[in-house]
């Protein structure tokens, strides 16, 4: 016979998919620190997710580099400052749009 009562289960599984969920978020928020995602995650799973949201935020935030270029939708080539047309694709006598990326780098 099982000796857990089947709402004991059901109680236990959600617990676990909270807890978890919130190990997560801490993950989530460590991914943006110093000390990593995955330091974090496991902070919260051993030492409780209280824990590992001090230990996230108390690592120093990491230092985020945005770079903007634009690439053109025909060619692909990327360039470092907007230009109305594609220059490359004008010569051919095609004039295509630049679209805008962003990229952000740790
Ligand atoms: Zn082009």
């Amino acid at each position: 016979m099982n000796c857990f009562d089947y709402t004991d289960i059901e109680f236990l599984l959600i617990a676990g998919a909270i807890y978890l969920f919130i190990a997560a978020t801490v993950a989530k928020i460590g991914s943006y620190r110093v000390c990593g995602g995955t330091k974090a995650f496991i902070t919260s799973i051993i030492l409780t997710p209280f824990i590992g949201i001090i230990y996230a935020l108390v690592s120093p935030q990491k230092h985020l580099i945005k770079t903007v270029h634009y690439r053109c939708t025909n060619c692909g080539l990327e360039y470092v400052s907007k230009y109305k047309y594609c220059p490359s694709c004008a010569k051919e006598g095609k004039y295509c749009r630049l679209e805008k990326v962003s990229m952000k780098t740790y």
